[in-house]
Formats: structure tokens, sequence, C-alpha cells
């Protein structure tokens, strides 16, 4: 990749941001593609959030990314929000468009193209299980019910939290039934898709949130884990015992990066690189098997 005077600078502002991935994903496809753009990582403390955003836009960057702990914070420093992104009340994609600073959500998009694309899984009309009632699972719950999946059920320690997901996807969405669950175990008979949304199985020595001999009373249930370090969490070990289908949270990564690239570029040509992706990866974060 030569840097040069028209070099295309896009980013991704977080803290933590110097362990994120993004670099090999945006940097890679560039390089593959000879486009002349380069992705860089901002670490930025939470007092410079706001002189931060107003650099890059004075800079002239075409865009970037957002990551803990600023998917929320930034919305007040965007000229305009994607009604998604208004409704989720979070943004990770930013388009500077002639200065103006346009926000999106692609964490949403991201995860149902994964499970179209990756997993051959059509959410519509199917159940879910959500564990976990946070940022992530907002944005996850959010499109799964645009999808039209038959229902929702969600599951977090708080109860309360789950319940104010809950009934905001209500106020939005008529086609797809929402339930909270008092314990995870009411995962019903019928569910199609586990997803785990907490951030249970990042440690070492987290627990496995169902041990397979729980698993294998739901045969052809997708275990779909949004943890990608380790590339295989407690829950996947379990629901491979149980010889189920699994996949992790690199395939969500990947994607909402491609659909961030489809909305900096205008092209919708990248949603085909998702092996290429992958294959990008260091061997020891994607476990290669
Ligand atoms: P978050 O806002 O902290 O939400 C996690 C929620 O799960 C919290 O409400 C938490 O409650 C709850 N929880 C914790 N342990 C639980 C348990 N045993 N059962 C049920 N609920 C439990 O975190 P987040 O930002 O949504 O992220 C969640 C996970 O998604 C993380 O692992 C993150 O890395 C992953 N993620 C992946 C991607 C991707 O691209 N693959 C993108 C975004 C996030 P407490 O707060 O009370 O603990």
């Amino acid at each position: 990749m030569t840097i040069n005077s028209q070099t295309v600078l896009l980013g991704l502002i977080g803290n933590p941001a110097k362990h994120s991935l993004s670099p090999l994903i945006h940097n890679g496809i560039f390089q593959q593609r000879s486009m002349n753009a380069a992705y860089l990582c901002f670490e930025v403390q939470p007092k410079d959030l706001k002189p931060a955003v107003s650099s890059l836009r004075s800079l002239g960057a075409k865009g970037f990314n957002l990551t803990i702990p600023y998917k929320e914070k930034v919305l007040s420093l965007l000229d305009e929000v994607s009604e998604d992104a208004r409704l989720i009340k979070a943004v990770n994609t930013v388009k500077n468009q002639g200065g103006r600073l346009v926000g999106y959500n692609t964490d949403g998009p991201g995860f149902i193209d994964s499970l179209k694309l990756k997993g051959r899984f059509s959410p519509r009309e199917k159940n879910v299980c959500i564990l976990g009632a946070g940022g992530a699972a907002k944005a996850v719950s959010f499109c799964l019910c645009k999808e039209e999946a038959a229902s929702v059920s969600i599951y977090d320690l708080e109860r309360a939290r789950a319940e104010a997901l809950a009934r905001g996807l209500r106020k939005l969405f008529k086609k797809t039934r929402i339930v909270v669950l008092d314990a995870k175990e009411q995962m019903s008979a019928r569910t199609n898709l586990l997803v785990n949304a907490t951030g249970v199985g990042m440690k070492e020595r987290d627990p496995a949130l169902f041990d397979a001999a729980f698993l294998e009373r739901f045969p052809g249930l997708l275990v779909y884990d949004l943890i990608y370090a380790p590339a295989q969490p407690p829950l996947l070990k379990e629901a491979q015992k149980a010889r189920l289908p699994v996949m992790n949270g690199l395939w969500m990564l990947i994607y909402q990066a491609l659909r961030a690239l489809t909305i900096w570029f205008e092209r919708d040509d990248f949603l085909r690189l998702g092996d290429f992706c992958y294959n990008l990866l260091p061997e020891q974060e994607v476990e290669k098997r």
C-alpha cells in the first residue's frame, strides 16, 4: 500500500482501541482491491472525544468507526443520524459528507448478514433467544425484529434491563413476539437461534452459559456467540459437543466492517469479501480448524 497525498483516511475511535482487529480487515481489503485508503486506530480519552471527532471532520477523513465506550456518546456530536441508529441509540459508523457527519449502526445489519451469508440462516419467522440485554443485544434484537423473526426471548441477569429492551422493541415491531425470560433455562423448545450477547466467555475461567447435555435438547439449534476472543468461547465448545452448528463473533465483526465500507464508498460489492476477511485474521485469533 502506498500512502500519498490522495490517500483516503478512515479509522476507529475507542478506548481501548489498540487491540482492534478492524485495521487488519480494512487495510487488507484496501490492499487486495488496490484502493488508496488507510484505516488507523485512535485510542481517545473520554474528555477528548469531541475534539477527536471534530478533528477527523476538519482533516477530511472519509469516515470512522466507534467502539466501546463511545457508541452512544458520539450521537450528540453528529449532524445527522440514520433512523435505525437513532432508534437503537448507538452509532458505530460515521460518514463525513463534505463536513456533515452522518451516523449509522452497522452492528445489527452485520450480524444479520453473517447469519444469512455464513450461517445460511434466515431469521424470518424463526424463534430466537438472546442472553444479555446490553448494547450488542439491542442492535441484534432490533435487526432480528426488522427481519420479522417470529419471537425474540430475552434474558438478562438484571431483569429490568431485559424488560426495558422488550418494551422498546414492542413499541416498534408488531410482527415479532417479544418475551422476557426469568431464567435462561426457560428457553423455548422451539428456539431456532441462541445468541450469547453477554461478555460471559471472554475470560479464561468463565463458565459455559449452557452445557452440552442441556443443548442436546434443541436439535438443529444454531448457537451464535458474539464473543470473538477467544474464538471458541465455552458456550460454543459445549454446543459443538452437542453437535450443534455454531458461529462466533468474528463473523459479525467482519460483516459490520463490510457494511461500513459499503456506506463509506457507496458500493455494495464488499459484502462478498467475508471469507477473504476471515483469512486475513491471524491464526491465533481465528483458531483455524
Ligand atoms: P454489555 O452492554 O455489558 O451487555 C451485556 C449484558 O449481559 C449486561 O446487561 C450484563 O449484565 C448481562 N449479563 C452478564 N452476565 C450475564 C448472564 N450470565 N446471563 C445473562 N445476562 C448477563 O456488553 P455489550 O457491549 O452488549 O457486549 C456484549 C458482548 O458482545 C461482548 O462479549 C462483546 O465483545 C460482544 N460484541 C461483539 C461484537 C462483534 O462484532 N462480534 C460487537 C459488539 C459486542 P451486567 O451488566 O449486570 O453484568
